[in-house]
């Protein structure tokens, strides 16, 4: 998977290159590539916002940086007739099926899920823009999405970030984690938190030794009972989200739930 990401920290992402992800780029499974959008200013003051419209407080990120940046990362040309701080906003190119997913996080978008992290880990290439600022101009994800790019605007949780570089970074391991060949265990990613047809919390989980500190792990994990282990920890998935995550359940479809389940 070929992975470009713009920010005016690109620094930031040298983390990336380390523990499991940092495997995967040697691997040649994932490329990863930092732009500092900085490089696409052409004032000494490398600025890349300005004030708001209408007022308010802070600064907004500008969209004619942004556009020489996305236009050259996907491969597009600046509306006929200008360049890319060009006001005439046509529709143009074709663009091609090969063209990335586009992705800026923001507080203000829809919840990133482990749906959207699997059906993200398929895709062949991503471009993330990273916010910074009171955000990005609105217009630019409004432009791109006119251009036919497939555009996802997407929060990580409901909490404001400084900028949008350490919630790539959560999108980016949720997402490359399941990228067939990235764990050296695949199956470790099959029982999990928000997986599979339930998506229900995992169960809790223990090692040994079977009593630490005073503290036992519960017996029937010690029974060798392969099918009173399941039922066991199935139970507790279902009790545990229905206590932390009551909204999973609401929307638990019945067909992923057993006659068991039923009686739990
Ligand atoms: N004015 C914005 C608001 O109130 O919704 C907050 C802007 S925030 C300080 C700057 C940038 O950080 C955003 O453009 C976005 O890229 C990123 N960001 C902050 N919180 C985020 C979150 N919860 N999820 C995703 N991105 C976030």
């Amino acid at each position: 998977m070929k992975i470009d990401i713009v920010s005016v920290f690109p620094e930031y992402f040298e983390v990336l290159n380390l523990s499991l992800m940092g495997k995967a780029q040697s691997k040649g499974l994932l490329e990863i590539t930092a732009h500092n959008l900085r490089d696409w200013t052409h004032d000494v003051h490398h600025s890349v916002d300005d004030t708001p419209v209408g007022g308010g407080a802070g600064m907004v990120m500008k969209p004619e940086v942004w556009a020489e940046c996305l236009d050259e990362l996907l491969g597009l040309d600046a509306p006929a007739g200008t360049d890319a701080a060009g006001t005439a906003v046509q529709p143009t190119s074709e663009t091609s099926s090969a063209a990335p997913v586009l992705i800026f996080p923001n507080p203000s978008a829809p919840l990133f899920t482990q749906r959207d992290a699997t059906e993200l880990s398929h895709t062949e290439h991503l471009l993330f823009g990273c916010g910074r600022y009171e955000g990005y101009d609105s217009r630019i994800p409004d432009y791109y999405r006119a251009q036919g790019i497939d555009v996802r605007e997407y929060s990580i949780g409901d909490y404001v970030l400084n900028g949008g570089e350490v919630a790539v970074s959560v999108m980016l391991e949720a997402i490359t984690r399941l990228m067939p060949g990235f764990m050296g265990n695949p199956d470790s990613i099959v029982e999990e938190s928000y997986t599979g047809e339930g998506a229900l919390l995992e169960h809790r989980q223990y090692t040994k030794p079977a009593v630490w500190r005073g503290i036992s792990v519960p017996e029937v994990l010690l029974s060798g009972d392969h099918g009173k282990v399941d039922r066991f920890r199935r139970d507790e998935e279902l009790a545990r989200t229905n206590e932390i995550r009551p909204d999973l359940i609401a929307r638990l479809d019945c067909k992923a739930l057993d006659k068991a389940d039923r009686k739990t």
